[in-house]
């Protein structure tokens, strides 16, 4: 599932092509692929995007939008497998194409594919966003309000209200496990379960330690471990651990050979040689060295 820096690396690239070009058409192909709203329709005549220019790409956690030279958003979830691409025309069409848009200047398309069809699109109106981040020109998409800001943000002073002292805070406010609170897009946004075992390895914290337990340091280091592999992953052009994600251009990211404990079961922790063990967790999996992240 695509994470923080799976999708900057898909708004990074899209960002380079997509600013200043006019839609011409939109075409959904798949009833799943459009989220319903009360608003105007992207599949009307009267679609309001049909001649609008793109204005910028914008993400917060792992929500992506498309702003206008008009007050909408086109806002696009990747859900478990959405995977954004541009190919030139002509484009060949995958069999997983669940909508697309084309452009008049007619050089390409904007193809939204999506095998397992938990991703959607959706057209919103734009809101004013309460933390006031300056990276998205303090405006969200009316759906996502209550999506805290992402460690990017917050660590680059994007916002005035969420610095890293309030996210601490926030966090040790929570009586759930860590790792439980670090998944609340609430608390802060972008996490997932890669990144959430690899920034715990790396601050040595059991998953299933309850957040009001750990003290300011221990979380403000978690949070520094976090952002860093969170930028790693960025430089790396994001992980690529189930074929599900793949980049703009369709090449994997490179950055799975680098995980110290997101499914490294079996294999000896990098820092004491005990082997990596997996835990259920949430329906899901947590993995971490039994040694150096002792349960409190
Ligand atoms: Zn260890």
């Amino acid at each position: 599932m695509p994470e923080l820096p799976e999708v900057e690396t898909v708004r990074n690239e899209l960002a380079r092509w997509l600013p200043g070009k006019t839609i011409s058409s939109i075409k959904i192909l798949h009833p799943r692929a459009l989220r319903r709203n009360s608003g105007p329709s992207l599949r009307s005549a009267k679609n309001p995007l049909l001649g609008a220019q793109v204005a910028a790409v914008n993400r917060r956690g792992k929500f992506l939008w498309l702003t206008f030279d008009r007050p909408y958003a086109l806002v696009i979830h990747l859900g478990m497998s959405g995977q954004l691409h541009l190919p030139k025309i002509p484009a060949t069409r995958s069999s997983h194409l669940r909508a697309f848009a084309e452009f008049t200047n007619g050089a390409k398309e904007l193809h939204f594919v999506d095998q397992r069809t938990f991703g959607y699109l959706a057209l919103e109106e734009l809101t004013e966003d309460i933390h006031g981040s300056t990276s998205i020109g303090g405006v969200i998409p009316s759906s996502i309000t209550h999506i805290a800001p992402d460690l990017m943000e917050v660590f680059d002073n994007h916002t005035s209200s969420y610095s890293r002292a309030r996210v601490n805070e926030k966090i040790r406010s929570r009586k759930s496990e860590i790792k439980r609170v670090l998944l609340n897009q609430e608390v802060v946004s972008g996490v997932g379960n890669i990144y959430a075992d690899e920034g715990l390895w790396s601050a040595q914290i059991h998953p299933e330690t309850h957040a009001n337990v750990l003290h300011s340091g221990e979380v403000d280091a978690l949070l520094v471990a976090l952002r860093e592999v969170m930028k790693r992953a960025i430089e790396a052009g994001g992980t690529s651990i189930d074929e599900q994600y793949k980049r703009v251009n369709g090449e994997s990211g490179y950055f799975d050979v680098e995980l110290n404990a997101y499914g490294q079961d079996g294999e000896p922790c990098a820092r004491c040689g005990t082997l990596i063990q997996r835990l259920r967790f949430m329906n899901r999996s947590s993995h971490l060295c039994p040694k150096c992240q002792k349960k409190r």
